[in-house]
Formats: C-alpha cells, structure tokens, sequence
C-alpha cells in the first residue's frame, strides 16, 4: 500500500540513492553502484552444463536495468567496433534487448532495423517490426552490423537462420551471436520432438528453447560461412558487472 502511495520517479530515485556505491559502474547508463539484482534462471540443467548467460546471478543495473549480456555487447560495440564514431551504418537487431536497443535508437545511425517473430505482448517500442528471422526482408549483403543475441536456440532449423543473417551481411560486416553456450559440452543437445513446455524447460533451460549448444556451435556458424571470432573482455572491464564466463561470438563475412 505504501508503494502505491509514492510516484514511480520518486521510488526510483530512492532506489539509486540505496544502491548507490563505487563496486559497479554501468557503462550503458553511467550509474556507480554497490550491486547488481539478481536475474536468470535457477535450473539444474544450467548449472549442470555450466550455460553462460542464463543461470541466476547478480547482473542487472538498477538505474536502466540493462543485464550482463546487454552491457557486454554495449562495451563490444563501443569499444571493440567502435560503432559510435560512424554512425553512417546499417543495423539490424533481432530481439533486440530493451536496455540496448533504446541506447542503439537513440544514436541516430543510418539505419537501425529491429525485428522479432513475437511483437504482441513483448511490450516492444513500435519501431520493433514483425520479422522471421528465415526470411529477413532485405536484399543480400545489406548489414554493416547484425545483432542477434539468444535466439537460435528457438529455432529449430538454427542453420536456416545462419545462413540467412549470412545472406544479408555485407562483406567485411560483423555480426553478434550470442547464445547459451554450455561450457563442459562438445556437443549441442536438441531435441524437436520436446512439446512440453516444462520438459524443454527443465532439458534446455527455457519452456520456448529447442537445445543447449555445445562447443560445436562455432562449427556450425563456419558451416554457413562465418569467419568466427572469440572476445573476452572480462578482464578489461572489471567494475563493468560482466560475467566473468561469457565472451563475444562475433561472425564476420
Ligand atoms: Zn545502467
């Protein structure tokens, strides 16, 4: 009842007063703070298979709620490939993160496409489109810069979807590839027979996921074309609240 009583902006601002502190500093949102909230998934599975990017850990920012994932790649662009200096590039995110895709929207860049299959009920800004990732509605070799972070893993034909993020790469273009990647697996366990929600989820760590990838999940992105590349940036960036496990797949054309 008290919540109700106090306005949204006031709540926030007391909040960032709490959690105020020099342990983290966001580099999405500039906030410096003594903790992160705890997000991800409490699973066995994601335990036992040791998956980056899902488990439950503290990695959420209080002030623009952007994740470990979200600021990983924030810092990869900035940093890494530099997108900010040039903005006279094509973009385009697939289920684009809230956090990163408002930072991506605001920049201005030539073009910043977004796309995703599920638009209803995702509470998306309205420039987000309506998108399968198996027929992306641009002609071949038009992105300067993909961004497509945890998805394959709910398509069932995964190598379908590479070759069509492929298809519409520029030559000398990069892009973001993100997925839960078990660290302890040679091999990607799926399964599409799997109905049941609760059975995916306790077998590939969500009720909508189809595998856990396994290291052969590079392999797979070689096989449509992709020149892969690895970047751990942990180390560079330690008070940036990245998890320590989770490194950069960028496939370059
Ligand atoms: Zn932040």
């Amino acid at each position: 009842m008290v919540k109700a009583l106090i306005p949204q902006k006031l709540r926030q601002l007391i909040k960032l007063r709490v959690y105020s502190g020099n342990t983290y500093h966001c580099p999405m949102c500039g906030y410096d703070s003594k903790s992160l909230y705890s997000l991800g998934h409490d699973l066995p599975i994601l335990e036992e298979k040791e998956v980056v990017g899902s488990k439950r850990r503290d990695a959420g920012c209080h002030s623009c709620r952007s994740t470990d994932r979200d600021r990983l790649v924030f810092v990869f662009l900035k940093e890494k490939l530099q997108i900010f200096q040039n903005k006279e590039i094509k973009i385009l995110h697939f289920a684009p993160e809230k956090a990163l895709s408002k930072v991506l929207f605001k920049t201005g860049f030539e073009e910043y496409v977004c796309g995703d299959l599920f638009t209803e009920g995702y509470f998306y800004p309205d420039y987000v489109r309506n998108m399968n990732v198996l027929d992306i509605p641009f002609g071949e070799n038009y992105f300067d810069l993909i961004i497509c972070n945890h998805l394959l893993e709910h398509v069932p034909d995964d190598r379908a979807a590479m070759q069509e993020l492929f298809r519409v790469l520029k030559p000398g273009g990069k892009a973001i590839l993100q997925v839960p990647l078990s660290l302890n697996s040679e091999k990607t366990d799926e399964d599409f027979t799997l109905t049941n929600p609760s059975e995916k989820e306790q077998r590939f760590g969500q009720f909508d996921h189809v595998r856990i990838y396994g290291q052969d999940y590079f392999d797979r992105l070689e096989s449509v074309g992709f020149n892969v590349e690895k970047h751990h940036l942990y180390n560079e960036y330690p008070t940036y609240g990245l998890s320590i496990d989770e490194f950069i797949i960028q496939g370059g054309k």
